[in-house]
Protein backbone atom coordinates (compact mmCIF):
# COMPACT_ATOMS: atom_id res chain seq x y z
CA UNK A 1 0.00 0.00 0.00
CA UNK A 2 2.67 2.26 0.78
CA UNK A 3 3.96 2.13 -2.70
CA UNK A 4 1.12 3.37 -4.22
CA UNK A 5 2.58 7.13 -3.19
CA UNK A 6 5.83 6.58 -3.70
CA UNK A 7 7.95 8.36 -6.41
CA UNK A 8 9.03 5.59 -8.11
CA UNK A 9 5.56 4.75 -8.33
CA UNK A 10 5.03 6.25 -11.72
CA UNK A 11 4.23 3.07 -13.58
CA UNK A 12 3.49 3.99 -16.82
CA UNK A 13 6.52 4.23 -19.13
CA UNK A 14 6.26 5.07 -22.50
CA UNK A 15 9.34 3.97 -25.27
CA UNK A 16 9.36 5.13 -29.09
CA UNK A 17 10.82 1.74 -31.37
CA UNK A 18 12.35 3.40 -34.43
CA UNK A 19 12.19 1.02 -37.24
CA UNK A 20 15.00 0.97 -40.05
CA UNK A 21 14.05 2.00 -43.61
CA UNK A 22 12.60 -0.46 -45.21
CA UNK A 23 14.18 -1.58 -48.54
CA UNK A 24 11.58 -1.00 -50.62
CA UNK A 25 11.79 2.70 -48.73
CA UNK A 26 15.43 3.05 -50.27
CA UNK A 27 14.57 2.20 -53.45
CA UNK A 28 11.87 4.68 -53.52
CA UNK A 29 14.23 7.55 -52.05
CA UNK A 30 13.13 7.25 -48.74
CA UNK A 31 14.90 9.75 -46.76
CA UNK A 32 15.77 9.37 -42.48
CA UNK A 33 13.58 12.38 -41.00
CA UNK A 34 14.18 11.32 -37.08
CA UNK A 35 17.22 12.12 -35.04
CA UNK A 36 17.87 10.47 -31.45
CA UNK A 37 20.34 12.88 -29.69
CA UNK A 38 23.19 10.34 -28.64
CA UNK A 39 23.21 9.04 -25.38
CA UNK A 40 20.00 10.27 -24.66
CA UNK A 41 16.43 9.05 -25.10
CA UNK A 42 15.22 12.69 -26.94
CA UNK A 43 14.38 12.72 -30.61
CA UNK A 44 14.24 15.65 -32.69
CA UNK A 45 11.64 15.82 -36.13
CA UNK A 46 12.64 19.71 -37.55
CA UNK A 47 11.57 21.68 -34.87
CA UNK A 48 9.79 19.42 -32.65
CA UNK A 49 11.56 17.67 -29.89
CA UNK A 50 10.54 14.81 -27.44
CA UNK A 51 11.53 12.80 -24.93
CA UNK A 52 10.80 9.08 -23.94
CA UNK A 53 11.84 6.72 -21.31
CA UNK A 54 13.53 4.85 -23.92
CA UNK A 55 14.16 5.31 -27.65
CA UNK A 56 15.35 2.04 -29.53
CA UNK A 57 16.46 1.93 -33.43
CA UNK A 58 17.39 5.35 -34.99
CA UNK A 59 20.54 5.83 -33.25
CA UNK A 60 18.47 5.07 -29.98
CA UNK A 61 19.54 2.04 -27.86
CA UNK A 62 19.62 -1.21 -29.39
CA UNK A 63 16.32 -2.69 -29.81
CA UNK A 64 18.02 -6.05 -27.97
CA UNK A 65 17.43 -3.57 -24.94
CA UNK A 66 13.94 -3.25 -25.09
CA UNK A 67 13.04 -6.63 -23.28
CA UNK A 68 15.23 -6.21 -20.02
CA UNK A 69 14.20 -2.74 -19.79
CA UNK A 70 9.92 -2.64 -20.83
CA UNK A 71 8.97 -6.46 -20.33
CA UNK A 72 11.24 -7.84 -17.09
CA UNK A 73 10.00 -5.34 -14.55
CA UNK A 74 6.37 -6.13 -15.92
CA UNK A 75 7.37 -9.69 -15.56
CA UNK A 76 8.71 -9.38 -12.06
CA UNK A 77 5.81 -7.94 -10.87
CA UNK A 78 3.47 -10.70 -12.65
CA UNK A 79 4.83 -12.79 -10.90
CA UNK A 80 4.63 -10.99 -7.58
CA UNK A 81 0.93 -10.59 -8.36
CA UNK A 82 0.25 -7.35 -10.05
CA UNK A 83 -1.23 -6.94 -13.67
CA UNK A 84 0.75 -5.57 -16.09
CA UNK A 85 0.12 -4.27 -20.04
CA UNK A 86 2.44 -3.61 -22.90
CA UNK A 87 0.55 -1.71 -25.94
CA UNK A 88 2.18 -1.08 -29.23
CA UNK A 89 1.12 1.78 -30.57
CA UNK A 90 1.65 3.30 -34.60
CA UNK A 91 0.49 3.39 -37.95
CA UNK A 92 0.06 0.37 -39.76
CA UNK A 93 3.42 -0.42 -41.20
CA UNK A 94 5.36 0.84 -38.64
CA UNK A 95 6.24 -2.34 -36.79
CA UNK A 96 3.61 -2.94 -34.04
CA UNK A 97 3.78 -6.42 -34.82
CA UNK A 98 7.32 -6.90 -35.35
CA UNK A 99 7.77 -5.37 -31.84
CA UNK A 100 5.02 -7.40 -29.99
CA UNK A 101 6.08 -10.51 -31.74
CA UNK A 102 2.35 -11.34 -33.04
CA UNK A 103 3.17 -12.91 -36.16
CA UNK A 104 4.03 -16.32 -35.81
CA UNK A 105 5.06 -16.59 -39.70
CA UNK A 106 7.91 -14.01 -38.96
CA UNK A 107 10.83 -16.78 -38.11
CA UNK A 108 14.08 -14.63 -38.66
CA UNK A 109 12.58 -12.09 -35.75
CA UNK A 110 11.30 -13.01 -32.11
CA UNK A 111 9.25 -9.95 -30.63
CA UNK A 112 8.26 -9.52 -27.36
CA UNK A 113 5.69 -12.04 -26.45
CA UNK A 114 8.12 -15.22 -27.66
CA UNK A 115 11.00 -13.88 -25.18
CA UNK A 116 7.86 -13.02 -22.65
CA UNK A 117 6.94 -16.58 -22.58
CA UNK A 118 10.33 -17.99 -22.49
CA UNK A 119 10.82 -16.32 -19.51
CA UNK A 120 7.67 -16.79 -17.77
CA UNK A 121 8.57 -20.53 -18.12
CA UNK A 122 11.98 -20.70 -16.97
CA UNK A 123 11.08 -18.63 -13.99
CA UNK A 124 8.29 -21.45 -13.40
CA UNK A 125 11.11 -24.09 -13.51
CA UNK A 126 12.89 -21.97 -11.30
CA UNK A 127 10.13 -21.72 -8.99
CA UNK A 128 8.36 -25.04 -8.84
CA UNK A 129 9.92 -26.42 -5.70
CA UNK A 130 8.29 -23.83 -3.87
CA UNK A 131 5.07 -22.77 -5.51
CA UNK A 132 2.43 -24.52 -8.15
CA UNK A 133 1.42 -22.48 -10.85
CA UNK A 134 -1.29 -22.57 -13.48
CA UNK A 135 -1.12 -20.91 -16.74
CA UNK A 136 -4.01 -19.50 -18.98
CA UNK A 137 -3.86 -17.65 -21.93
CA UNK A 138 -7.06 -15.78 -23.77
CA UNK A 139 -6.65 -13.93 -27.18
CA UNK A 140 -9.60 -11.22 -28.38
CA UNK A 141 -9.72 -8.49 -30.94
CA UNK A 142 -12.09 -5.51 -30.40
CA UNK A 143 -13.14 -4.63 -34.14
CA UNK A 144 -15.47 -1.46 -34.23
CA UNK A 145 -16.35 -1.61 -31.06
CA UNK A 146 -17.25 -5.50 -31.11
CA UNK A 147 -15.35 -7.77 -29.19
CA UNK A 148 -14.56 -11.08 -30.95
CA UNK A 149 -12.84 -14.38 -29.60
CA UNK A 150 -9.42 -15.72 -31.47
CA UNK A 151 -9.26 -19.15 -29.73
CA UNK A 152 -12.77 -20.05 -30.25
CA UNK A 153 -12.30 -22.60 -32.39
CA UNK A 154 -15.44 -22.55 -34.74
CA UNK A 155 -14.63 -18.84 -35.09
CA UNK A 156 -15.03 -18.49 -39.28
CA UNK A 157 -18.61 -18.26 -39.05
CA UNK A 158 -20.01 -14.77 -40.87
CA UNK A 159 -22.68 -13.30 -38.34
CA UNK A 160 -25.07 -10.93 -40.29
CA UNK A 161 -25.75 -7.49 -37.84
CA UNK A 162 -28.81 -6.46 -36.95
CA UNK A 163 -28.95 -4.02 -39.74
CA UNK A 164 -28.79 -6.51 -42.47
CA UNK A 165 -25.74 -4.44 -44.01
CA UNK A 166 -23.06 -7.42 -45.06
CA UNK A 167 -20.30 -4.72 -44.82
CA UNK A 168 -20.90 -4.10 -41.09
CA UNK A 169 -20.89 -7.78 -40.46
CA UNK A 170 -18.64 -9.17 -37.91
CA UNK A 171 -16.98 -12.91 -39.00
CA UNK A 172 -16.83 -14.70 -35.33
CA UNK A 173 -19.10 -16.91 -34.14
CA UNK A 174 -20.24 -14.31 -31.63
CA UNK A 175 -19.98 -10.97 -30.28
CA UNK A 176 -18.33 -10.92 -26.66
CA UNK A 177 -20.42 -9.12 -23.96
CA UNK A 178 -18.55 -7.04 -21.55
CA UNK A 179 -19.96 -7.76 -17.78
CA UNK A 180 -18.53 -6.73 -14.98
CA UNK A 181 -18.99 -9.00 -11.27
CA UNK A 182 -19.69 -7.48 -8.16
CA UNK A 183 -16.12 -7.34 -6.98
CA UNK A 184 -15.52 -4.92 -9.93
CA UNK A 185 -13.60 -7.30 -12.44
CA UNK A 186 -14.10 -7.28 -15.64
CA UNK A 187 -15.67 -10.73 -17.28
CA UNK A 188 -16.07 -11.32 -20.70
CA UNK A 189 -16.27 -14.98 -21.38
CA UNK A 190 -13.55 -15.46 -23.89
CA UNK A 191 -11.96 -18.77 -23.69
CA UNK A 192 -9.07 -19.01 -21.08
CA UNK A 193 -7.14 -21.99 -22.47
CA UNK A 194 -5.14 -23.64 -19.48
CA UNK A 195 -1.57 -24.19 -21.05
CA UNK A 196 0.97 -26.01 -19.16
CA UNK A 197 4.32 -26.14 -22.40
CA UNK A 198 5.46 -23.51 -23.66
CA UNK A 199 4.93 -24.80 -27.30
CA UNK A 200 1.47 -24.89 -26.03
CA UNK A 201 1.11 -21.09 -25.32
CA UNK A 202 2.72 -20.82 -28.37
CA UNK A 203 0.09 -22.44 -30.29
CA UNK A 204 -2.46 -20.36 -29.14
CA UNK A 205 -1.24 -17.47 -29.96
CA UNK A 206 -0.83 -18.85 -34.02
CA UNK A 207 -4.32 -20.42 -33.75
CA UNK A 208 -5.22 -16.74 -32.72
CA UNK A 209 -3.22 -14.80 -35.33
CA UNK A 210 -4.42 -16.80 -37.91
CA UNK A 211 -8.17 -16.23 -37.41
CA UNK A 212 -7.18 -13.00 -37.45
CA UNK A 213 -5.98 -13.30 -40.35
CA UNK A 214 -8.33 -15.51 -42.16
CA UNK A 215 -10.73 -13.10 -41.48
CA UNK A 216 -8.46 -10.53 -43.26
CA UNK A 217 -8.92 -11.95 -46.41
CA UNK A 218 -12.13 -11.46 -46.37
CA UNK A 219 -12.53 -8.06 -45.02
CA UNK A 220 -10.06 -5.59 -46.45
CA UNK A 221 -6.53 -5.82 -44.02
CA UNK A 222 -8.84 -6.83 -40.45
CA UNK A 223 -5.72 -6.72 -38.54
CA UNK A 224 -4.67 -3.14 -38.97
CA UNK A 225 -8.63 -2.06 -38.35
CA UNK A 226 -8.63 -4.09 -34.92
CA UNK A 227 -7.46 -3.78 -31.73
CA UNK A 228 -5.27 -7.66 -30.62
CA UNK A 229 -5.30 -8.21 -26.81
CA UNK A 230 -3.10 -11.90 -26.26
CA UNK A 231 -3.78 -12.40 -22.15
CA UNK A 232 -1.14 -14.09 -20.54
CA UNK A 233 -3.42 -15.19 -16.55
CA UNK A 234 -0.82 -16.38 -14.07
CA UNK A 235 -1.87 -18.16 -11.02
CA UNK A 236 0.62 -19.58 -8.22
CA UNK A 237 0.20 -21.24 -4.87
CA UNK A 238 2.45 -21.36 -2.50
CA UNK A 239 3.40 -24.70 -1.17
CA UNK A 240 3.55 -25.07 2.30
CA UNK A 241 7.27 -26.22 3.19
CA UNK A 242 6.59 -26.37 6.79
CA UNK A 243 9.20 -24.25 7.22
CA UNK A 244 9.41 -20.30 7.57
CA UNK A 245 12.45 -19.91 5.91
CA UNK A 246 10.87 -17.50 3.24
CA UNK A 247 9.21 -14.94 5.02
CA UNK A 248 7.75 -13.16 2.33
CA UNK A 249 5.48 -16.19 1.87
CA UNK A 250 3.60 -15.72 4.98
CA UNK A 251 -0.10 -14.20 4.22
CA UNK A 252 0.18 -14.74 0.65
CA UNK A 253 -0.12 -17.97 -0.24
CA UNK A 254 -2.36 -17.16 -3.68
CA UNK A 255 -1.40 -14.70 -6.30
CA UNK A 256 -2.72 -14.08 -9.54
CA UNK A 257 -2.36 -11.55 -12.41
CA UNK A 258 -2.48 -11.00 -15.67
CA UNK A 259 -0.62 -9.90 -18.52
CA UNK A 260 -1.99 -8.21 -21.42
CA UNK A 261 0.18 -7.88 -24.90
CA UNK A 262 -1.92 -5.81 -26.86
CA UNK A 263 -1.26 -5.01 -31.05
CA UNK A 264 -3.41 -2.08 -31.39
CA UNK A 265 -5.10 -0.65 -34.82
CA UNK A 266 -3.22 1.42 -36.73
CA UNK A 267 -3.15 4.87 -35.77
CA UNK A 268 -3.47 6.42 -38.98
CA UNK A 269 -7.50 5.23 -39.20
CA UNK A 270 -8.39 7.75 -36.26
CA UNK A 271 -7.61 10.67 -39.17
CA UNK A 272 -8.06 9.09 -42.85
CA UNK A 273 -11.29 7.00 -42.11
CA UNK A 274 -12.22 8.35 -45.90
CA UNK A 275 -15.46 9.63 -46.70
CA UNK A 276 -18.00 7.07 -46.88
CA UNK A 277 -20.32 6.55 -44.26
CA UNK A 278 -19.58 2.55 -43.38
CA UNK A 279 -15.68 3.47 -43.31
CA UNK A 280 -15.95 6.91 -41.68
CA UNK A 281 -18.27 5.02 -38.57
CA UNK A 282 -15.50 2.29 -38.24
CA UNK A 283 -12.52 5.19 -38.10
CA UNK A 284 -14.49 6.76 -35.54
CA UNK A 285 -14.98 3.49 -33.60
CA UNK A 286 -11.05 2.71 -33.86
CA UNK A 287 -10.74 6.39 -32.96
CA UNK A 288 -12.54 5.62 -29.74
CA UNK A 289 -10.21 3.07 -28.44
CA UNK A 290 -7.46 5.12 -29.41
CA UNK A 291 -8.52 8.49 -28.47
CA UNK A 292 -9.89 6.84 -25.12
CA UNK A 293 -6.73 5.22 -24.33
CA UNK A 294 -4.42 8.28 -24.97
CA UNK A 295 -6.67 9.86 -22.17
CA UNK A 296 -6.73 7.14 -19.65
CA UNK A 297 -2.47 6.85 -20.08
CA UNK A 298 -1.77 10.42 -20.04
CA UNK A 299 -4.04 10.60 -16.94
CA UNK A 300 -2.23 8.04 -15.12
CA UNK A 301 0.98 9.22 -16.12
CA UNK A 302 -0.18 12.64 -14.84
CA UNK A 303 0.86 12.77 -10.75
CA UNK A 304 -0.50 16.04 -9.89
CA UNK A 305 -3.84 14.70 -11.83
CA UNK A 306 -4.06 11.05 -9.97
CA UNK A 307 -3.05 13.27 -6.73
CA UNK A 308 -6.41 15.63 -7.50
CA UNK A 309 -8.42 12.37 -8.06
CA UNK A 310 -9.34 13.19 -11.52
CA UNK A 311 -11.90 10.98 -13.23
CA UNK A 312 -10.24 8.47 -15.41
CA UNK A 313 -12.30 7.81 -18.03
CA UNK A 314 -12.14 4.21 -18.64
CA UNK A 315 -15.63 3.82 -19.47
CA UNK A 316 -15.48 5.35 -22.92
CA UNK A 317 -14.39 2.66 -25.07
CA UNK A 318 -14.20 -1.37 -25.36
CA UNK A 319 -10.79 -1.21 -25.32
CA UNK A 320 -9.66 0.73 -22.05
CA UNK A 321 -12.70 -0.85 -20.33
CA UNK A 322 -11.24 -4.43 -20.91
CA UNK A 323 -7.76 -3.10 -19.89
CA UNK A 324 -9.08 -1.24 -16.81
CA UNK A 325 -8.13 -4.02 -14.14
CA UNK A 326 -3.99 -3.74 -15.73
CA UNK A 327 -3.98 -0.22 -15.67
CA UNK A 328 -3.20 2.32 -13.20
CA UNK A 329 -2.91 1.79 -9.55
CA UNK A 330 -0.25 -0.55 -8.86
CA UNK A 331 -0.29 -2.34 -12.48
CA UNK A 332 2.53 -1.77 -14.90
CA UNK A 333 1.94 0.06 -18.25
CA UNK A 334 4.30 0.36 -20.96
CA UNK A 335 3.16 1.85 -24.69
CA UNK A 336 6.26 1.20 -27.11
CA UNK A 337 5.17 3.80 -29.78
CA UNK A 338 6.72 2.45 -33.41
CA UNK A 339 7.79 4.82 -36.24
CA UNK A 340 8.47 4.83 -39.50
CA UNK A 341 11.74 6.71 -40.24
CA UNK A 342 10.68 7.50 -44.48
CA UNK A 343 10.09 11.34 -45.06
CA UNK A 344 6.96 10.09 -46.30
CA UNK A 345 5.62 9.27 -42.91
CA UNK A 346 6.30 12.34 -41.71
CA UNK A 347 2.72 13.20 -40.67
CA UNK A 348 2.16 10.38 -38.93
CA UNK A 349 5.53 10.08 -37.28
CA UNK A 350 4.70 13.31 -35.70
CA UNK A 351 1.06 12.39 -34.94
CA UNK A 352 2.23 9.23 -33.20
CA UNK A 353 5.47 10.94 -31.42
CA UNK A 354 2.97 13.65 -30.24
CA UNK A 355 0.33 10.93 -28.93
CA UNK A 356 3.26 8.81 -27.05
CA UNK A 357 4.68 12.37 -25.41
CA UNK A 358 1.12 12.85 -24.04
CA UNK A 359 1.17 9.32 -22.64
CA UNK A 360 4.02 10.57 -20.98
P1 LIG B 1 2.48 -2.91 -38.19
O1 LIG B 1 2.14 -4.12 -37.38
O2 LIG B 1 2.65 -1.69 -37.35
O3 LIG B 1 1.54 -2.68 -39.32
P2 LIG B 1 4.73 -4.50 -39.02
O4 LIG B 1 5.21 -4.98 -37.71
O5 LIG B 1 3.93 -5.47 -39.81
O6 LIG B 1 3.92 -3.14 -38.86
O7 LIG B 1 6.01 -3.99 -39.83
C1 LIG B 1 5.95 -3.58 -41.18
C2 LIG B 1 7.17 -4.12 -41.92
O8 LIG B 1 8.36 -3.57 -41.38
C3 LIG B 1 7.32 -5.63 -41.81
O9 LIG B 1 7.82 -6.11 -43.03
C4 LIG B 1 8.37 -5.80 -40.71
O10 LIG B 1 9.11 -6.99 -40.86
C5 LIG B 1 9.25 -4.57 -40.91
N1 LIG B 1 9.82 -4.09 -39.63
C6 LIG B 1 9.12 -3.49 -38.64
N2 LIG B 1 9.91 -3.14 -37.61
C7 LIG B 1 11.16 -3.54 -37.96
C8 LIG B 1 12.44 -3.45 -37.31
N3 LIG B 1 12.59 -2.88 -36.09
N4 LIG B 1 13.51 -3.95 -37.97
C9 LIG B 1 13.37 -4.52 -39.20
N5 LIG B 1 12.20 -4.61 -39.85
C10 LIG B 1 11.10 -4.14 -39.26
MG1 LIG C 1 0.43 -5.31 -37.52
Amino acid sequence: MEKENSPENCNVKVALHIRPLLRHERQNGGQECLDVVPGSAQVLMGSHSFIFDHVYGGGGSPSNNMFEECAVPLLDALFQGYNGTIIAYGQTGSGKTYTMGTNPKETSHRGLIFQIMNTIFSKIEALKHQSEFQLHVSFIEILKEEVRDLLDSVIIERLETSDGNPENAISGKHALQIRKAPDGAVNLGSNEVSVSTQKDMAACLEQGCSNRSVASTDMNNQSSRSHAIFTIHLEQKDKNTGETDSRELMGEEYRCAKLHLVDLAGSERAKRAGSEGVRLKEGIQINKGLLALGNVISALGDDKKRKDGVHIPYRDSKLTRLLQASLGGNCKTVMIACVSPADYNAEETLNTLKYANRAR
